[in-house]
Order: structure tokens, then C-alpha cells, then sequence
């Protein structure tokens, strides 16, 4: 997911209860802030899991015969 292709939203913070415009649900910047203060590493932006597993289908189990 390219996170700088998403429009803000208007957000209640879960901690603060104020409403902000940001791009992903969750904590306020300030919030943020704060808890990226007590927990370092523990507070990031959160993101959505974006995996799409690659589907590659090969061939190599289908015996290659003339
Ligand atoms: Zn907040």
C-alpha cells in the first residue's frame, strides 16, 4: 500500500477522544507522540497488512515430456 495515495479522514482518537484528520485509523499525532515517548518501537504508524502473497504458478511438477 502506497500510504501517500490516502486521503485523510476524520478520526476519533481512541485516547484522546479528539477528532483529527488523518489517514489511518488510530491514535492522534500528539498521542502518537507521547506513546512513541514511553514506548520507544512500540508506537508507529500503523499500517495495513498489504501482503499479496505472488502467485506463481510453475510448471515444474508437470513432467516436461516430447
Ligand atoms: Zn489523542
Amino acid at each position: 500500500m502506497n500510504l501517500s495515495t490516502l486521503q485523510p479522514i476524520t478520526v476519533t482518537c481512541p485516547r484522546c477522544q479528539t477528532e483529527t484528520q488523518q489517514r489511518l485509523y488510530g491514535p492522534c499525532a500528539n498521542c502518537v507522540a507521547e506513546l512513541y515517548a514511553k514506548f520507544p518501537g512500540v508506537a508507529r504508524e500503523m499500517s495495513t497488512e498489504d501482503y499479496v502473497p505472488k502467485m506463481n504458478v510453475t510448471p515444474n511438477a508437470v513432467a516436461t515430456k516430447d
